[in-house]
């Protein structure tokens, strides 16, 4: 997750504001110096930083606090704004027709991001065609191909032709009857003037209403460069982050939004063509600092829901953390919570479970990886209703029929009770937390 320790670094820092009404010099410094290492850590722009730090330690100090606010609540708010300030809104999208050119290096994602972004727009319910004109990376064209016949959208490339900008006019004209053309791009390895010369060509040719800078959140201060001159060249009014699953950086890509004074657009959260967000700011960074997002999370559910057909009133996530937990549960919600992405990524969007604690956790408590919950639900198909419903119950003799019945291990049945026991025993540590109120009602 993009800038994922600042959350906790500094609820840590601003804890030790409670109970103060007053503010000083030296606990804002503090604060302030807390917020520049975890940005600088994250590889955010050293003066983009300065900027952002200023600004809190000016408004901490000169700004009067309204009265009965707690020191901890008002520090907390202007941190919050400053940040929104600095990563701005999201980038217009408007529900309607539109052609979207993606660029940036090989392997920044690009092409996954093509056939994401198509899937996203058809949950809105427009007719969205992605067009590959990348002829320079072998295996470009059948990777988003099976993409798109898994997302389910029109595609349009050619394998046979090596010329780019005649497959995005051909493209075009035969994804007509699509509403949003995605038009993918070839990349490389670095920035090369043909590569440029290529884009501005296509460019020419699509004349897109967005461009797109896809950017690998990995990315560190070569951000910078690479942001500047497709600006230059084709002109960039946002930036997609990849890979925000794999990284606890992104500070690079924020750099190339500031660069190219533009918002980002779209995150990437996985390999899976639906693992991709709008991007949100507010939810954005108040999941950065601890305090969830249930907009984000109700999105994610609906989609799920879509996908499995389960009713609503069988599967609702906060139900998860108040009745009690069983392997039927757990069984019914496997293939929902699927669908919603990484147990983690989910616990991160409820108010008051993100970030810190949830680094309390157990690393593997929250490890359901997508293959081992296929597993599980075949092993679970072997049990009886009243085993799953009082796992506790079940005994050696049951682990062996289970795992002769669905074809797996004994050790296999073990792991998968012992994941359900590590995941009752957190979510019981939830329920008996509850949320931030205090972080909570300042925000309202
Ligand atoms: P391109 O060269 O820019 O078209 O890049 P690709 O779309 O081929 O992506 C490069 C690699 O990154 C592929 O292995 C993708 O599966 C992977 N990838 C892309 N986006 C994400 C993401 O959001 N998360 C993860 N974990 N991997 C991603």
């Amino acid at each position: 997750m993009v800038l994922d320790d600042l959350g906790s670094s500094l609820r840590g820092t601003l804890d030790k504001l409670r109970g103060k009404s007053r503010i000083s010099e030296e606990d804002i410094e503090e604060i302030v110096k807390e917020i520049q290492r975890s940005l600088l850590s994250a590889d955010v722009d050293v003066s983009l930083v300065m900027e952002l730090s200023d600004n809190i330690k000016e408004r901490a100090l000169e700004e009067e606090p309204p009265a009965g606010t707690p020191a901890r609540d008002f520090v907390l708010r202007i941190v919050y704004e400053e940040l929104v300030g600095l990563i701005g809104d999201s980038t217009e999208l408007p529900l309607e027709e539109q052609t979207i050119l993606l660029a940036g290096l090989q392997g920044s994602g690009k092409t996954t991001s093509s056939a994401k972004m198509a899937w996203w727009f058809s949950t809105k319910g427009l007719r969205p065609a992605v067009i590959q004109t990348d002829t320079f990376r072998p295996g470009a064209y059948q990777q988003a191909k099976e993409m798109c016949e898994r997302a389910e959208v029109d595609f349009y490339g050619n394998p046979d032709n090596d010329d780019p900008v005649e497959i995005a006019r051909n493209g075009l004209e035969e994804t007509s009857d699509a509403d949003v053309h995605i038009v993918d791009t070839a990349g490389r390895h670095a920035l090369e003037d043909d590569l440029i010369d290529e884009i501005e060509d296509i460019e020419g040719v699509v004349q897109p209403d967005t461009s797109l800078l896809v950017l690998d959140a990995a990315i560190g201060q070569g951000a910078k460069d690479q942001a500047q001159q497709f600006d230059e060249s084709i002109g960039i009014d946002g930036v997609v982050i990849t890979k925000i699953d794999g990284t606890a950086k992104g500070g690079g890509a924020l750099t190339a939004v500031d660069q190219t004074d533009s918002s980002i657009a779209f995150l990437g959260t996985g390999e899976e063509v639906q693992d991709i967000e709008r991007f949100e700011p507010d939810g954005f960074i108040s999941r950065l600092l601890g305090m969830g997002d249930l907009g984000q999370l109700a999105e994610r559910v609906e989609r799920a829901m879509e996908q499995t057909q389960v009713e609503e009133d069988d599967w609702d996530p906060e139900d998860m953390l108040q009745g009690s937990f069983t392997l039927h549960d757990m069984q019914k919600q496997m293939e929902a919570m699927n669908n919603m992405g990484p147990l983690d990524q989910v616990m991160d969007m409820i108010p008051g479970f993100g970030g810190g604690i949830k680094d309390q956790l157990p690393d593997d408590a929250m490890d359901v990886t997508q293959d081992r919950m296929r597993k599980f639900s075949v092993i679970m198909d072997s049990m009886t209703e009243a085993e799953k419903e009082y796992p506790k119950a079940i005994g050696a003799s049951q682990i062996e029929r289970i795992a002769r019945g669905s074809g797996t291990s004994e050790e296999d049945v073990r792991e998968l009770l012992q994941q359900y026991k590590m995941m009752e025993k957190t979510i019981k540590q939830f329920q008996g937390m509850g949320s931030d109120k205090e972080m909570q009602r300042m925000m309202k």
